[in-house]
């Protein structure tokens, strides 16, 4: 105990020292792009000083530039972080998804050339899972990788790939044998974005954004040592990644460190609803807000027991599905109660009339729609938990 407590005094120190004031709340975080600029001083003075402590990728091994960091000693660290509101100095799915899934399955080769790189941010990485007719029946997929000795040769296409035109590299399953049942056939490859084979197509949306894109591969390279596990494995492979993504999505990776935003919603509903006794005044809203609340707070004691039982801070197997879909369905359930209760002030997408915090849940809102079909759509989470977690037959 005496460890962790000098541990946690060295880390609070050195935090209130190097945390920028720049990199303290809301803002920038950098995804390791090359080609986008943060342009943010203090962003980047964070990201330095981070990955120089190896805190980029706190509980990575050393010998690849990670911080070597015990369970307990990771969520101190984010404890403290959280205590100064500082920002995680890297994110993307670099350090979220397929650094976790090579350091479980990749070479020791493919883990120093691909490691280090994901851990100082040189290098933003794209997921290609889905295809045009392969979603949530992800093992259809169709896209081809063809050996030819040293190298594959990929064609086909994903879709909704995000960030892929921002993209270095791109880590994809595709088809290698087509004449096996469709889980047999599959292999997961990483691919280098920067090649003539590779065309990427940003998905233009009715906001105007792209924040995902079409991506076709005619005749790309793959190299056969950036192939990740065995030959037609590629579905265990992929299914592990997906567990890192909804274990990151639940916050467990982040040691379930969520923030508390129950006392603001019940502050705006005495604000905009009224306020009787100290209590919010409209019965039917109380009610709503307070079961949400203790229903948020029961699932953030459950990722944190979660969280502080795998010792070795690994993300949990099937049992992600559930985190997934519970805390993706009450962070729509808080958007949409912050926007119930401030009525016709709830739905503010621009100007001075409507307050920040009411913007950005707006768009939070919005936004949040995705988070219960991305990674999988919460239907084929609860198939998971029906048959990998509580064993019912198919
Ligand atoms: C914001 C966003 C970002 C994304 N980023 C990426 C990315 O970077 N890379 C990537 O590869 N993909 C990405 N995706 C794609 C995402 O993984 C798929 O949208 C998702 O897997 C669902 O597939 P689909 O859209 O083809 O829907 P479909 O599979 O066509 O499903 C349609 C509906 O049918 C339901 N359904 C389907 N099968 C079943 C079943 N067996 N039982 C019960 N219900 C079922 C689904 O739940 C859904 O409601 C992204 C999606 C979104 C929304």
């Amino acid at each position: 105990m005496a460890d962790i407590d000098d541990f946690r005094a060295e880390t609070r120190s050195w935090l209130e020292e190097n945390c920028p004031a720049g990199a303290r709340g809301p803002g920038p975080i950098s995804t390791g792009a090359t080609t986008i600029a943060i342009d943010h001083e203090d962003t980047e003075l964070w990201l330095d000083r981070m990955i120089e402590k190896g805190w980029t990728a706190p509980v990575w091994p050393k010998e690849y530039g990670g911080g070597g960091l015990d369970t307990n000693q990771y969520m101190t660290l984010i404890q403290e972080m959280r205590r100064i509101d500082a920002r995680t100095p890297l994110g993307g799915m670099g350090v979220s998804l397929i650094g976790p899934t090579l350091l479980e399955y990749g070479t020791d080769e493919q883990k120093v050339r691909h490691i280090p790189r994901i851990v100082r941010g040189e290098v933003a990485w794209c997921q290609g899972y889905s295809e045009p007719g392969s979603g949530s029946d992800l093992a259809s997929l169709r896209t081809r990788a063809e050996d030819k000795g040293d190298h594959f040769v990929v064609n086909g296409q994903k879709i909704w790939t995000s960030g892929a035109q921002y993209a270095d590299w791109i880590f994809a399953l595709v088809r290698t044998d087509p004449d096996v049942p469709k889980h047999e056939g599959i292999s997961f490859v990483l691919m280098d974005m920067h090649q003539d084979g590779i065309t990427v197509r940003p998905i233009r949306l009715i906001s105007g954004e792209s924040p995902f894109c079409e991506t076709f591969f005619d005749n790309a390279i793959a190299r056969k040592d950036d192939l990740v596990g065995e030959l037609n494995k590629g579905w265990t492979v992929g299914k592990r990644l997906l567990q890192h993504e909804r274990g990151s999505m639940a916050s467990l990776v982040g040691g379930g460190a969520v923030k508390d935003t129950g006392p603001v919603l019940e502050d705006e509903a005495k604000m905009f609803s009224g306020e009787a006794n100290g209590r919010i005044a409209d019965a039917a809203i109380r009610d709503r807000i307070l079961s949400h609340n203790m229903n948020s707070h029961v699932f953030h004691l459950t990722q944190r027991r979660t969280v502080e039982e795998a010792s070795d801070g690994s993300t949990p197997g099937p049992a992600t599905s559930i985190f997934k879909m519970y805390g993706t369905e009450l962070q729509q359930e808080r958007s949409s109660l912050f926007v119930e209760i401030r009525g016709t002030q709830g739905l503010g997408w621009t100007g001075d009339e409507f307050t920040g915090r009411s913007l950005m849940d707006t768009r939070g809102w919005l936004s949040n729609r995705a988070a219960s079909i991305y990674s999988g759509s919460n239907e084929i989470q609860r198939n998971i938990i029906a048959k990998r977690v509580l064993g019912l037959p198919d």
